[in-house]
């Protein structure tokens, strides 16, 4: 952390502060590097897609999944989304690269379709940026068409972040989504702002539990109490919660016995490659082994 490197490097003096200061010089120079490579991700075929189950709790059926993206660089490795995706979307590369994931998440709903997969749900995550784009909603549109992916098996996850600024573009690019039959989810819910009134004006269709609270279940009485809200705060509502970040059986029970009605996780299975994915529902109809 660059401010933290700082600080020290200020709190040793100044030979040290040299020290760091070219510490901070590497970093920006490797984040050019990154961010010149990622210019390149696209076209050279290093981005794909990992599809991580989604299971109802009640009765241990596949319900659908969540596509995550993978970037694989020849020299670089594995550079994980949490790294990527802030990236690009601080360049704008975002829009290509989020267009990209959805209409290569939408084809591969679509073949499993065709090869016999139930109905399951597909969701994409949408930055904040893709958000504000005007054409984003035709965009969508047009790859359905392309893809011939009901509507209704597309499901876009959104932050609470997306909700709270421009209130008013948000509202009509939700209102076209929910029209056009998509579903909609809200991310890493109860890790942003706590204004819930928009739960309601945005005719969101799910909650999704952020992990940071699924981790401390069954034990940290405060999770446990935050858990329990977001269900019934959802389930009054009308809408569906699930849990992510699973990955104890005792987690698995707290949720089934306060009526949380999805989950994913580790314990449930990782994000999986597309030969994997097929594996599992082909030998395995439900997540309790039956
Ligand atoms: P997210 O949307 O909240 O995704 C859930 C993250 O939790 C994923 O990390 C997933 O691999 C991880 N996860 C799943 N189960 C468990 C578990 O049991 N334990 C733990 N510790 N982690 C679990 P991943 O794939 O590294 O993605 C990180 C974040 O990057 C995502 O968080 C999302 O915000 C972003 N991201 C990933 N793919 C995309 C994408 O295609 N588009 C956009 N805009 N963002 C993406
Ligand atoms: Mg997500
Ligand atoms: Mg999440
Ligand atoms: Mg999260």
């Amino acid at each position: 952390n660059a401010d933290a490197a700082l600080y020290k490097a200020k709190a040793e003096g100044r030979n040290n502060y040299q020290f760091y200061s070219a510490d901070l010089n590497r970093a920006s120079e490797q984040r050019l590097e990154l961010e010149t490579a990622l210019r390149h991700a696209v076209e050279r075929d290093q981005l794909r897609l990992v599809y991580q189950p989604q299971y109802r709790l009640a009765d241990g059926r596949l319900v659908g999944c969540e596509v995550l993206a993978r970037w694989r660089h020849p020299e670089l490795g594995e550079v994980p989304p949490g790294e990527f995706i802030p990236l690009a979307e601080e360049t704008g590369q975002i829009n290509a690269i989020g267009e990209w994931i959805l209409r290569r998440a939408c084809e591969q709903a679509g073949a499993w379709r065709q090869a016999g997969l139930p109905e399951l749900t597909f969701a994409v995550n949408l930055s904040a940026i893709q958000f504000r784009r005007p054409t984003l909603t035709s965009e969508v549109g047009e790859i359905l068409d392309q893809t011939g992916l009901p509507a209704s098996q597309l499901e876009l996850e959104l932050t609470e972040g997306i909700l709270m600024r421009e209130a008013h573009n948000t509202l009509e690019t939700l209102r076209l989504f929910k029209g056009m039959g998509i579903e909609l989810s809200i991310d890493d819910f109860g890790t942003g702002y706590s204004n819930l009134a928009y739960l309601n004006r945005f005719s969101v269709d799910k909650l999704k539990i952020d992990q940071s609270f699924v981790r401390g279940l069954p034990n940290n009485p405060n999770d446990l109490a935050i858990v329990q809200a977001i269900i019934q705060m959802a389930h009054s509502l009308g809408l569906t919660v699930i849990a992510e970040g699973v990955e104890t059986a005792d987690q698995r029970d707290v949720l089934i016995e306060n009526g949380c009605d999805q989950a994913q996780g580790y314990w449930f299975a990782k994000p999986l490659e597309v030969d994997e994915f097929e594996r599992l529902w082909q030998s395995r109809p439900d997540c309790y082994g039956r």
